[in-house]
């Protein structure tokens, strides 16, 4: 092929690949637009788009020919017959959300209404080889896969990690609990099941959920601290998720806590991390106990475990306190078994004891409890909806 005959070849490729990207951004648009304010008819989504009536209707053809829009019924007025109102056919569209805690495996096949389908549960006693872990996690979506009546209706899959994600990459950076280092897995489960896989950091999940939909939705800046089998943090200010440098920002955990001898060894190498005994894996390594045997010892008011009891609140006392007065939030949402081991009115005296601990400048923070603990197998489906509806604005710049 001579030269001039390649790049007039060239140059039809990438016409074509820019008009299917166009195609696809304005299909987006249209898909985001009816997501967020439908009911809207085909004459408000050319006003808002800016694009043409032509095009409207063509798109609009092809999610009805997906089936992933609906009409509604054109109501009539004197004027005449009005426009038809368009929705998202939310009941039909299908994504599982799984969450990878350090002890269990749970998945949940939803609707795009949040609604549960199925749900499956796997206790993962230890995380020993990514082959084993492979197999409870395949096991896990195969088994919701059955339940799903036609593979097309299926967008994608949302994991919630406890561990630093790279939620850009969908790349593992650091799990502990699974023993993960850098691992693809978003990629090799795209490459498994053929469809979407969208990861994140399981408190920067709850952080996002309680920003936008839940008790933090009024709040701008705010910091999510959860004491569970390990620490992990998320902070938010003005209204942006702040990840740090390497998706480590947030990370309480390993902030050093306890000197002589309760000065325990962490699985990151150093001594002396909040996480050695505020965490239920720190105090399983250190007691020997789980959480239900200490709580029962502490109601029998062994002497040891109340000692143990105060050192650890005044532990989490210290580290919330130096977060407030560094980060000026405006809300502290508090979450994890640690505070159930602790009692009930644990969040209660931790509340009034940081505030005492804290300049008077900061003393307008709210810090409060999340009560309910929600299903992060759920919360994960939500990624998929997020980046289902999303406008790739990156691409606007090609
Ligand atoms: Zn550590």
């Amino acid at each position: 092929m001579n030269g001039k005959k390649e790049r007039g070849v060239r140059m039809e490729i990438e016409k074509t690949t820019s008009h299917q990207l166009l195609k696809s951004i304005n299909q987006k648009k249209v898909q985001h637009l009816i997501f967020m304010e439908g009911p809207i008819s085909r004459v408000e989504l050319a006003v808002k788009t800016g694009l043409t009536q032509q095009t409207v209707t063509n798109i609009v053809n092809r999610l009805l020919d997906e089936d992933t829009i609906v009409e509604g019924a054109p109501s009539v007025s004197s004027l005449g017959r009005k426009p038809v109102p368009l929705t998202i056919k939310d009941s039909s569209m299908m994504a599982i959300g799984i969450e990878l805690a350090g002890k269990y495996m749970r998945g949940t096949l939803c609707n795009f209404r949040y609604d549960p389908i199925s749900t499956v549960k796997r206790s993962v006693y230890s995380y020993e080889s990514e082959e084993g872990l492979f197999t409870t996690i395949t096991s896990v979506i195969d088994q919701l896969l059955r339940d799903v009546p036609d593979s097309c209706r299926m967008k994608g899959i949302g994991l919630s990690i406890q561990g630093l994600v790279d939620s850009k990459q969908g790349i593992v950076l650091r799990s502990p609990g699974l023993g993960w280092e850098r691992f693809p897995l978003a990629e090799w489960i795209e490459g498994k099941y053929a469809m979407p896989c969208y990861l994140e950091n399981d408190v920067n999940l709850l952080s996002l959920n309680e920003n936008m939909h839940g008790c933090l939705s009024g709040s701008a800046n705010n910091i999510t601290l959860k004491f569970d089998y390990g620490i992990g943090g998320a902070i938010v200010a003005g209204h942006q998720l702040i990840v740090g440098a390497n998706f480590v920002a947030g990370e309480l955990g390993h902030y050093k806590a306890f000197t002589n001898s309760d000065a325990y060894t962490c699985h990151c190498g150093d001594v002396g991390c909040l996480t050695t005994l505020a965490s239920t894996s720190g105090l399983k390594n250190h007691t020997g106990l789980t959480v239900e045997e200490i709580a029962k010892l502490a109601r029998e008011n062994d002497l040891p475990t109340l000692q143990l009891f105060a050192k650890i609140e005044s532990a989490i006392m210290t580290a919330i306190s130096n977060t407030i007065t560094f980060l000026n939030p405006d809300h502290v949402l508090l979450t994890g078994c640690i505070f159930e081991m602790l009692g009930a009115s644990a969040v209660d005296n931790l509340k009034e004891r940081v505030l005492n601990n804290i300049p008077k400048t900061c003393r307008d923070v709210r810090i409060i409890e999340l009560k309910e603990k929600p299903n992060e197998s759920i919360l994960a489906v939500g990624l998929v909806l997020k980046k289902y509806f999303e406008v790739p604005v990156d691409s606007l710049s090609l």
